[in-house]
């Protein structure tokens, strides 16, 4: 995705306020949490910036926090791409499971913009060394993250264009934890991999019953509920996978309720 890259909202230099806001940190125990905190950088990711091109080798890890959150995109030979997997705070980016050299298969790009915690990958390797829990705290992620990933290769092949939008928004709005998902339509196509004119109309019908309202660069989940129903059963199939296996995340507390 091509666009300006967008200041958020909230920018502050203080990781130990942003360690509670990652899921996957908060639920350390004290003694894997004292291995990172002092290697983690609380850093400001922007709309549109690339954390690593397929390829790279990763040496920085990302945990998002707030309502930060990326994609990894599968780019294709054409130009086209398509997005395998979004990740926000209750997760982290880069060389989660592989040691040693790491080349990117995809390209992580951040989708909405906000803080984030950065660790150098050789510093977190060098902590999962040091702690079976954190490495297994690590192993049961990636679980979840694949779950995620080949649940939307099922999904993409299979679901229609609206279930599978209804199941985005709602993925989104568990990372963001908010009624309001500031992205744009563009936004949502081109992660969808659908023309931008296909995904109106799917934004259009969805807007008729009361299910979502949109506004220029937000997107409103007006009836949680309703969304559900709409949506293929891929966003509580992956859900429940990832609360089984990794049951000391706590539940995120949706709002229901958008602002009026
Ligand atoms: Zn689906």
């Amino acid at each position: 995705m091509k666009q300006p890259l967008i200041r958020p909202k909230e920018v502050d230099a203080s990781a130990a306020r942003h360690l509670i806001s990652n899921r996957l940190l908060a639920s350390l125990q004290p003694s894997d949490r004292s291995l990172l905190d002092q290697h983690l950088e609380a850093v400001t990711l922007y709309q549109g910036e690339v954390l690593f091109e397929p390829g790279d080798d990763v040496t920085r890890t990302y945990f998002p926090c707030a309502s930060t959150m990326a994609s990894l995109v599968v780019m294709m030979q054409t130009g086209r791409a398509a997005e395998a997997a979004t990740i926000g705070r209750e997760g982290a980016l880069g060389g989660i499971v592989s040691s040693g050299y790491k080349p990117a298969f995809t390209r992580a790009e951040v989708q909405i913009p906000g803080p984030a915690l950065r660790i150098e990958t050789s510093r977190l390797e060098e902590a999962k060394e040091r702690s079976a829990t954190l490495r297994d705290l690590f192993s049961r992620y990636a679980d979840a993250l694949l779950a995620q990933i080949v649940q939307s290769v099922a999904c993409n092949a299979l679901h229609p264009l609206e279930a599978r939008c209804c199941c985005w928004l709602l993925t989104t709005q568990d990372r963001v934890n908010s009624a309001e998902i500031p992205l744009t339509q563009e936004a949502l196509a081109e992660m969808l991999g659908v023309q931008r004119t296909t995904v109106t109309s799917v934004a259009r019908a969805l807007r008729a019953r009361g299910l979502i309202r949109y506004a220029r660069g937000q997107i409103t989940v007006v009836d949680r509920a309703r969304l559900e129903e709409a949506a293929c059963e891929c966003h509580a199939a992956v859900r429940q996978h990832f609360d089984r296996v990794l049951p000391e995340i706590k539940p995120q507390s949706i709002i229901l309720k958008p602002d009026s």
